[in-house]
């Protein structure tokens, strides 16, 4: 399998000042990463443990790599030590073990709350309520070995350009409001920078709605099997 280079240019072209490309690696060899990676490509993305730890060794050590699957608490040990950035936390039960292997790591490790914007029933996350209680609470102050830089989310999976646009810009406004939240709270540990949304088949759109961090895979690596 070749990676879509010209793909790739135009992507980063049009993303250029406006949102960071992660390159979503799921499934494929570390032959199609390295080829990313000599056009310049540092961000990656992976969605499951086993396939990130075989990876990361075996690749450049100045990649980046973002988990950006669902992630089970007692799996978090594995890629403490390896991950720059979780974008799918969506509960404070794994959001209190992240910091707890942050802390014998003695690093700050940067999630994203991911925020179920979704129609469909299958899509992970937080709902706004949720993501209010986390804000306002107590619990995360005491956290002090994470640092939460944003908020992902997954549209449905529609060809409804309108719902998609209203979900997108609801995240957008989410991120906005919770961002001042914790300025004005004056949290230590969030510090809003980055709004994760926008996959191949939708990415302008996040973009046209505030979006500086997509998650792209088959546009430059090609469709992948079924699992
Ligand atoms: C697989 C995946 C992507 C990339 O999807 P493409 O449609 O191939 O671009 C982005 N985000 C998440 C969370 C994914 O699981």
């Amino acid at each position: 399998m070749a990676v879509n280079k010209e793909n790739y240019n135009a992507i980063i072209q049009e993303l250029a000042g406006k949102a960071t490309l992660v390159a979503v690696s799921k499934t494929k060899p570390v032959e199609d990463i390295l080829a990313l990676y000599a056009l310049g490509q540092r961000d990656f993305g992976e969605n499951y443990v086993q396939e990130l730890l075989a990876k990361q060794p075996v690749l450049p050590a100045d990649i980046r790599w973002h988990f950006i699957g669902h992630l089970q608490s007692n799996k978090v040990k594995f890629i403490a030590p390896l991950v720059a950035l979780i974008h799918g936390v969506d509960s404070v039960k794994l959001l209190s073990e992240i910091n707890r292997q942050a802390e014998k790591l003695q690093k700050t490790i940067h999630v994203l709350l991911q925020v179920h914007i979704a129609k469909e029933e299958t899509k992970f996350g937080m709902d706004e309520q949720e993501l209010a209680e986390l804000m306002e609470g107590n619990a995360l102050p005491a956290m002090k070995n994470i640092c939460i830089s944003g908020l992902m989310g997954m549209a449905s999976f529609t060809t409804d350009e309108t719902l998609v646009q209203q979900e997108f810009s609801f995240l957008a406004s989410l991120y906005k409001r919770f961002g001042a939240l914790a300025s004005s709270r004056q949290l230590p540990n969030v510090r809003f920078s980055h709004l994760s949304m926008g996959m191949s088949g939708d990415y302008r759109l996040a973009i046209a709605n505030g979006s500086n961090m997509v998650r792209i895979g088959s546009l430059l690596f090609g469709e992948r099997e079924k699992k």
